[in-house]
This record gives structure tokens, C-alpha cells and sequence, in this order.
């Protein structure tokens, strides 16, 4: 499929807790969304200037996407269609509210009529075939993936979801079938995370299964080394996303301030990640010992 970007309209939008705000999206540009249909589909937004502004649209360039040469680019943040609804011709993404952030204040703000840019979704979550069980762990961010991968399960697969929020008032409801779920409170930028706590002590069921995280990045570190260098499960048995990073201003000053030679190095980790044969797990292995190694 090639990467489209579309003028999403707001139609709606509805407080879900304290932490967290749907917004709907429709209009013409979403009326045959090209959605994917993968429960953690993700996608760019692009934001405009002001609230009620129009947003500055780049356009495809097949695989990606470019602004013209002379526009100020919009705002890019990444986020995860909630729910497409194809008879209302809409999409909805949960937005959680935190302090500080492009993405977080427009999503306080937001009101039908706004307008913003979205890129056609792509999908991580890719279980094994067969699959009999899964466990999917995430934090506020992960909470909409992890839910609509649960809603999406079918018959036969059994599910177990913890998710981490910051309150306790943040706790929702998620349906789907054959579905247990646990609610830690901790992490999301307000305290220590539970996770290392809850990986450590997960109780790993025999049989073909899939285990999904989503959410802080060093949190992510911390749960990757436990599935993949404690446990040892195989690539294919597992799948680790980092959606966010705490103090991020400080994490990009400092990259900033590394000289270009390491940050060529770096970038020069991920080359040949689409080849065939490639050991994708090992690339990121090397890619985090890097990072962790600069304080990054
Ligand atoms: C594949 C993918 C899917 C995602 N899906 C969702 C989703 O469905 N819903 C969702 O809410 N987020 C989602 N995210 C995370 C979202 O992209 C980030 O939280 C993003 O940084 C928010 O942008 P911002 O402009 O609000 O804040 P930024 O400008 O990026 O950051 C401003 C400040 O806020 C901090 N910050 C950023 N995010 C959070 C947070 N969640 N909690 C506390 N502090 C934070 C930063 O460290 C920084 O200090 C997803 C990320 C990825 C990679």
C-alpha cells in the first residue's frame, strides 16, 4: 500500500478519564481510509500552527512522506487509530493529556471543526500463526492498541493484559472474548514503573503465544531484556515498542550534542533492517547498548 496523508477533520471529541481525551476524526479526506486493520496501527499527525488553523499537509513520496521547500513543516507526532468506523465514515484516536507537548494541548483543546494531517497506518502487532495465547502489557499510551487488539482477538486465542496508568481513575473498560485484565497504577512519567516488577513474575503459559508491550521507552528497555535475555523467547515470540520518553527535551539535547561521527554510527545500525535474512532483534540489541552506553 502506498503511503497516503489525508485532511482529517475533528467531529467529535469526549473526555474518557482525567488522562485521556477521543477524538473522532472524519471529513472527505477520511472517507476510504486506508485502514490496515492491525490493532496497534499507528499513524503521523501533522498539527497546524494555531488550534484553529489549517495544518501545513506534506505530501507522499511513495514510502514517506516531504514538505515543500518553502513552508515552515507542521508539528509530527505518532499515534494509534483507536477504532475505524467505516459506516460514519470516521476515525477515532485517544489522546493522552499530559503536561507540555504539541500533541497533548491541541488534544485539550480540541473541538469539532479542527482540522489536522494523518498519514495512512502501519502495524506492528504480528503474532505468530496458530496463536493460542497472548499477553499484552502497555502503558496510558499503549492502553488504545492493547484495547483494540483485545476487541480484534478471535475466538480460541486467550488474552492477559496488564496496563500501567498514572491514577486510578484512568482505569477503563476493555472488552473482548476469553480476556483478563489487570490494572497497575505507577510509570506514565509520574513514579517508577511497575513492569520490571510484572515481568519478572509473569507466568508464561505453554502453547503457541505472542507477548506485546507498548509504552516508555527505558521502560520497554527494562521489559525487552527480560523477554528476550532472561527468558530467552525467540524474535518471533515477542514484539517491544517504545512510544514515548520521559524528558525527551533532554534526551534530544543530548543527542544534539554527540559528535556526528557517533550519531553515524548509530544511524548507520539500522542499515540493511529490511534485507532479507536480517536478525532484526540484534540490530535493535546493538542500537539500545549504544544508546545506554551515552546515557541515551
Ligand atoms: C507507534 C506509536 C503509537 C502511539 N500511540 C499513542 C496513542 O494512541 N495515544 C497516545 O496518547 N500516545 C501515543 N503514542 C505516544 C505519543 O506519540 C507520545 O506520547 C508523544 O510524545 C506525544 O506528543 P506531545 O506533543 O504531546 O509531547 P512531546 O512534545 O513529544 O513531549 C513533551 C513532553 O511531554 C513528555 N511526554 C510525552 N508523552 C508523554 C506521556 N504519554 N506521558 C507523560 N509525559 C509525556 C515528554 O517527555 C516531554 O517532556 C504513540 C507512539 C508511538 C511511537
Amino acid at each position: 500500500m502506498s503511503f497516503s496523508i489525508h485532511r482529517a477533520v475533528v467531529t467529535a471529541v469526549r473526555t474518557l478519564t482525567p488522562g485521556m481525551v477521543r477524538v473522532t476524526f472524519g471529513g472527505d479526506g477520511i472517507a476510504d481510509y486506508p485502514t490496515t486493520g492491525i490493532g496497534d496501527e499507528y499513524v503521523r499527525l501533522f498539527f497546524p500552527p494555531q488550534q484553529d488553523a489549517e495544518p501545513v499537509l506534506p505530501h507522499s513520496t511513495g514510502e514517506s512522506w516531504a514538505f515543500e521547500d518553502d513552508v515552515t513543516p507542521s508539528q509530527m507526532r505518532t499515534y494509534t487509530i483507536r477504532a475505524v468506523d467505516r459506516a460514519a465514515g470516521t476515525v477515532d484516536i485517544d489522546f493522552v493529556v499530559h503536561d507540555g507537548g504539541v500533541a497533548a494541548a491541541w488534544a485539550l483543546r480540541a473541538a469539532p471543526g479542527n482540522v489536522v494531517g494523518i498519514t495512512s497506518p502501519t502495524g506492528l502487532y504480528d503474532p505468530p500463526a496458530d496463536l493460542e495465547w497472548q499477553i499484552l502489557l502497555a502503558d496510558a499510551t499503549g492502553l488504545p492498541a492493547a484495547a483494540r487488539i483485545a476487541e480484534q482477538t478471535p475466538d480460541g486465542v486467550r488474552t492477559r493484559i496488564v496496563i500501567e496508568v498514572g491514577h486510578v481513575d484512568d482505569v477503563q473498560e476493555i472488552t473482548g472474548r476469553d480476556l483478563e485484565v489487570s490494572w497497575v497504577i505507577g510509570g506514565n512519567g509520574h513514579g517508577p514503573s511497575c513492569f520490571d516488577e510484572v515481568v519478572r513474575d509473569l507466568a508464561v503459559p505453554e502453547g503457541v503465544g505472542y507477548i506485546w508491550f507498548a509504552g516508555e521507552t527505558s521502560v520497554m528497555r527494562g521489559v525487552r531484556k527480560q523477554l528476550r535475555h532472561v527468558r530467552k523467547l525467540p524474535n518471533q515470540a515477542y514484539k517491544t515498542i517504545g512510544y514515548w520518553t520521559v524528558d525527551v527535551e533532554r534526551w534530544v539535547e543530548r543527542w544534539n550534542g554527540l559528535d556526528e561521527a557517533t550519531r553515524a554510527e548509530i544511524d548507520a545500525l539500522w542499515d540493511g533492517w529490511d534485507a532479507p535474512g536480517t536478525d532484526q532483534e540484534a540490530i535493535t540489541d546493538a542500537y539500545h547498548e549504544q544508546l545506554e552506553r551515552l546515557g541515551l
